[in-house]
């Protein structure tokens, strides 16, 4: 069946929540083991039966925004959707407390009644209403930045709009581009410090009323990290600024050579080269056919999987009046397929979706059935690993994308991910400080970013303006006001998917297996020991970063110069 071809009904969500509140209390009180497992069964799939629904709703919904019947339908599950998370919730407690948590246990592994125990750590009816006023808080951050209407040159911009103009080849634009959007954000400081002001105090209260002393072993715990602590990002941080802040700095070096300018301002850091960005060579149906073709090369499980994805119609890659804006990759449990949704704009993105996206997709589709389905619920250090490994495991089919700027993609492609890693650890170290020190006055949490920016990315030269010299970019960064230490993750799959890179060019069967069982893995070990048990070095561990960097080193110096322009 195609994805156009499913069927939506709407679901009876009293019925269900019924139906399920029933279920538990069976759970709860069962005295007997094979009744125990086949209750539980059965709430599983009542639950996963409203996660196809929705993410059937809101795929459609995405792919048009103007469809008024999905809309009214989308609000419909926002409205009902915490009264299953309630029972989700419920059924972890009824886990943990059972007599059979520990057959539970056995059979399917420890991550899930450690993550029920996570939950329980974080949550407490008396927090209910300050989770309330945190999101409205972070709704407003959404507003204000979503809202923004910034005139640039006579014309009305918003803050995607004029971000894409800060990579034009002509210095003035690229200048003036950045002046005008930092200078919306001076403008808009107070509000921006106030709302994140509101967060931090809110959030150190719900700490507070938990048990806590702090926010931050309370957003660790949210975001399931099992195995793993602040203390193990203090130490990582420490690695990036002793072996990668030095590597940026020799990227950013040849950079300002390559694009003939001696001292480059923070204007000129998003041109790469001054013949543009590497570019796809064709449309959707050229992409996903070379794709395919890349698919079934690289693996027999890669070609079923991509297969499967343009047979079942679980695309919808190009942009048209209606999408919702972005990409994302989501799963329809029943069907047992990944869905991705991307706009395709003919910039080198597009094949970033079928690299990254496919990556995640990937690891749904071998994953289709598992069971139960919370050992699929990824913490996004490990879900990042599994897309952005696939970025460079199909590294050696990009030829057949980019042409003849296949070689400019090979270099921005690792040298981006090197420049990225020491920003990700700022706003780390930043978060790290804020709620460590939650009454600071909003003009020294500016500060600290500020000495802070300096210490990881030392070549950044603000040109005298003066919102940035005072410490006010990490404002842009929605995470900080959103998903509290959530930034992290995304450098730590990086160290993982480089591990990979340089895996598979010295041996690219062993990189393979050990990806495939990574994926395989899932949820269901923490991070560390998953990527002991699959042969990765652990990014916290002293070490680890120290030994890929020659080897990404060696690679970059290994390109032609001469096409890298
Ligand atoms: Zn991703």
């Amino acid at each position: 069946m195609r994805f156009e071809d499913l069927v939506y009904d709407r679901p009876d969500f009293d019925g269900l929540v019924g139906e399920i509140s029933s279920l538990l209390d069976g759970l709860s009180r069962s005295k007997d083991r094979e009744e125990f497992f086949s209750l539980h069964k059965k709430i599983e799939d009542s639950f996963l039966k409203i996660d196809e629904l929705y993410n059937i709703v809101s795929i459609r919904n995405s792919i048009n925004t103007k469809d008024e019947f999905y809309d009214g339908e989308l609000k419909l599950f926002y409205e009902h959707m915490p009264r299953f998370d309630e029972l989700k919730h419920r059924l972890g407690t009824i886990r943990l407390e059972s007599k059979f948590r520990s057959d539970f246990e056995e059979k399917y592994g420890k991550t899930i009644t450690m993550r029920d125990k996570l939950q329980e750590d974080t949550f407490d009816p008396s927090i209910m209403e300050d989770r309330v006023s945190e999101s409205k808080l972070v709704n407003e951050y959404y507003k204000l930045t979503g809202g923004a209407e910034i005139e640039f040159r006579g014309e009305i911009k918003n803050i995607s709009g004029l971000l894409a103009i800060t990579q034009d080849r002509d210095r003035d634009t690229r200048r003036e581009a950045f002046e005008a959007l930092n200078g919306w954000f001076a403008a808009n400081m107070e509000s921006l410090d106030r709302i994140y002001d509101d967060l931090v105090k809110i959030r150190t209260k719900i700490a507070n009323k938990l048990g806590f002393e702090t926010y931050t072993p309370v957003a660790y715990k949210l975001m399931g990290r099992l195995d793993w602590d602040s203390s193990d990002a203090k130490k990582y941080r420490e690695q990036i600024l002793e072996h990668i802040v030095p590597l940026s700095q020799k990227i950013y070096a040849d950079q300002a050579q390559r694009i003939g300018i001696e001292n480059m301002k923070y204007f000129d850091l998003p041109l790469s080269f001054l013949s543009g960005n590497p570019k796809p060579v064709g449309d959707e149906d050229l992409l996903v056919a070379k794709a395919l073709e890349m698919y079934k090369e690289l693996s027999e499980e890669t070609g079923e999987f991509f297969e499967a994805m343009i047979d079942k119609g679980m695309m919808d890659l190009t942009t048209k009046d209606g999408k919702a804006p972005g990409g994302y990759m989501t799963s329809l449990p029943l069907t047992q397929m990944p869905f991705i949704f991307s706009n395709f704009n003919g910039t080198s993105g597009d094949v970033d979706v079928l690299t990254h996206e496919a990556g995640h997709a990937f690891q749904g589709y071998l994953t289709r059935d598992m069971y139960p389905n919370e050992n699929n619920d990824l913490t996004m250090e490990i879900a990042e690993t599994h897309s952005m490994s696939m970025e460079f495991f199909t590294h050696p089919w990009m030829e057949k994308f980019f042409g003849e700027d296949s070689e400019k993609y090979y270099y921005d492609h690792i040298a981006s991910a090197i420049k990225f890693i020491p920003y990700g650890a700022s706003i780390d170290e930043f978060q790290e400080y804020v709620y460590a020190n939650p009454s600071a006055s909003p003009k020294e949490r500016r500060a600290k970013y500020r000495e802070i920016e300096k210490k990881y990315l030392p070549h950044l030269d603000y040109d005298g303006n003066e919102y940035l010299e005072n410490g006010g970019r990490w404002q842009r960064q929605l995470h900080l006001y959103t998903d509290p230490f959530y930034y992290i993750d995304y450098t730590i799959a990086q160290i993982n998917a480089f591990q990979y890179f340089v895996m598979d060019m010295e041996n690219h069967e062993k990189a393979w297996d050990s990806y495939i069982k990574l994926c395989k893995i899932s949820a269901k070990l923490p991070t560390k020991k998953a990527l002991k048990e699959v042969g990765l070095e652990s990014p916290f561990d002293d070490g680890t970063i120290e030994k890929i960097l020659p080897k990404l080193t060696d690679y970059l110096e290994s390109l032609d110069k001469d096409k890298i322009k």
